[in-house]
C-alpha cells in the first residue's frame, strides 16, 4: 500500500487466476484451456499477418472478425462486440449496463471474476444460492434487480441451464439487462444467441480461449440488441480503442471460419469428458453433469485439498476452490487421452 494510491484501489481484491507453471512437464488441467491446437488455418492467418504492416495500427472496430461473427451467428454486425478475451468484454458490461441502484443478481457459486468486477465498479451485487444439486433455479432470480450474470454451463459446477429455463429468467426481468457469458457453450449447450432478436436485455458473450484454443490470443464478444452494444462502444472508446491487435483480428476470424476443425475439437473433448466421468464415478467420485471442457466431482472419503496435492506431487495439477460450499470439490479440465490417464493414474490408490 502507498500514500499514492487512488483511495479505492486499497479495497479491491483482485482476481486470482489459475496458477500457468513455469515448469512444461506438469500435466495442467487446472485453467479448462483446450487441449487441441489452435485451427491450423488460425495459425497460418496470423503468420501471413507477420508483415510490415505491424508498423500499422489495427482496424480499430476489428471489422473483418466482426463481421465473421456476425455471419457465424447470422446476426448483423452492430450487434457483435469485441474485446481482448471474455474478461475484457464482461469488465465493459459491468461498467457500461449493470450499474445501477438496485443489485446485481448471479448465483453464490460462480465465476469468481463477477465479484471482483462489483468491486472494481462499486457495483451492489446479490449472490443467489444455487440449488441443492448445484443448479440454478429461474425463480430465484424473479425479484427486483439492477441486472443478472451468470455463466451457462455455469463454472465451476459444469452444469448447463436450458434455453426455456434462461427465457424464463429473461421474461421475468424485461428491465433488466441479462448477461449469459457462454464461455463452455460448445461442449455441449445451446446458445442464447439465437434470442437475441426477441430479447432487447439479452446480452451474450462468448470467448475464444476455450473451445477455439486462442486463450493465448485473448478475444472474447458478445452478442446483441445494438442499444447494448452502443453502451459498450462508448465505454471501449472511452478506454482503448484498439482493442485487438493485427494478429488476434485475423486468427480470430480465420478460426470461426474452419468450422470441421472446431466441430472436430469440441466432439473429442465431449467424448473424453464422458470417459473422465466414468472413470471417476468408478473410483467412487460424485460428478456433477457437466456440459463444459471440464468436470466438477468431490469423493465422499478423501478431502479436496489433499487430493489436490497428492496430484500435485505426481505432475497433475487441478483447481480446488476454497469456498465452503464447493471446498470438498475439484474442478478438473480435460486433456488428452494421455493427460486424462495420467490423471486417472495419479487417483489410482483411491
Ligand atoms: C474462461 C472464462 C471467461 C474468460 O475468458 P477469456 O479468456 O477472458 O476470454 C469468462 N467467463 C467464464 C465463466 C470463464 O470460465
Amino acid at each position: 500500500m502507498s500514500k499514492f494510491w487512488s483511495p479505492f484501489v486499497k479495497d479491491l481484491v483482485p482476481y486470482v487466476p489459475g496458477e500457468q507453471p513455469k515448469l512444461a512437464k506438469l500435466v495442467k488441467l487446472n485453467t479448462n484451456e483446450n487441449p487441441y491446437g489452435p485451427s491450423p488455418k488460425a495459425l497460418a492467418a496470423m503468420q501471413t499477418e507477420l508483415n510490415d504492416n505491424l508498423r500499422l495500427y489495427p482496424d480499430p472496430n476489428s471489422d473483418v472478425l466482426k463481421q465473421a461473427v456476425a455471419k457465424y451467428y447470422g446476426v448483423q454486425g452492430n450487434q457483435v462486440f469485441l474485446g481482448n478475451g471474455s474478461d475484457e468484454v464482461l469488465a465493459h458490461i459491468f461498467h457500461g449496463l449493470l450499474q445501477h441502484d438496485k443489485p446485481l443478481l448471479f448465483p453464490d457459486i460462480s465465476y469468481s471474476f463477477y465479484p471482483v468486477y462489483c468491486g472494481l465498479y462499486g457495483i451492489k451485487f446479490d449472490a443467489v444460492p444455487l440449488d441443492e444439486q448445484f443448479q440454478i433455479d429461474p425463480a430465484d432470480y424473479a425479484k427486483p434487480n439492477g441486472g443478472i450474470i451468470f455463466p451457462n454451463p455455469n463454472a465451476p459446477t459444469g452444469c448447463l441451464l436450458a434455453l426455456d429455463a434462461v427465457e424464463q429468467i429473461l421474461k421475468a426481468s424485461p428491465d433488466s439487462v441479462v448477461v449469459v457469458d457462454e464461455a463452455y457453450i460448445d461442449f455441449g449447450g445451446e446458445t442464447a444467441i439465437t434470442l437475441v432478436d426477441r430479447y432487447p436485455n439479452l446480452l451474450v458473450t462468448q470467448t475464444l480461449s476455450k473451445s477455439r484454443s486462442l486463450a493465448g490470443l485473448r478475444v472474447g464478444l458478445a452478442v446483441g440488441h445494438p442499444d447494448l452494444i452502443e453502451a459498450l462502444e462508448r465505454i471501449k472508446n472511452s478506454f482503448n480503442s484498439y482493442p485487438l491487435d493485427r494478429l488476434a483480428i485475423v486468427g480470430a476470424a480465420a478460426a470461426f471460419e474452419d468450422r470441421d476443425y472446431f466441430d472436430k475439437t469440441c466432439r473429442l473433448v465431449i467424448e473424453h469428458r464422458d470417459k473422465v466421468v466414468g472413470e471417476l464415478q468408478a473410483k467412487g467420485f460424485e460428478v456433477l453433469p457437466s456440459a463444459a471442457n471440464f468436470i466438477f466431482a468431490r469423493h465422499p472419503q478423501h478431502d479436496a485439498a489433499g487430493l489436490a496435492a497428492k496430484l500435485r506431487e505426481q505432475g497433475v495439477i487441478v483447481r480446488h476452490f476454497k469456498q465452503e460450499r464447493v471446498a470438498q470439490f475439484l474442478r478438473i479440465s480435460i486433456g488428452t487421452p494421455e493427460q486424462n490417464q495420467a490423471l486417472i493414474d495419479g487417483l489410482s490408490d483411491l
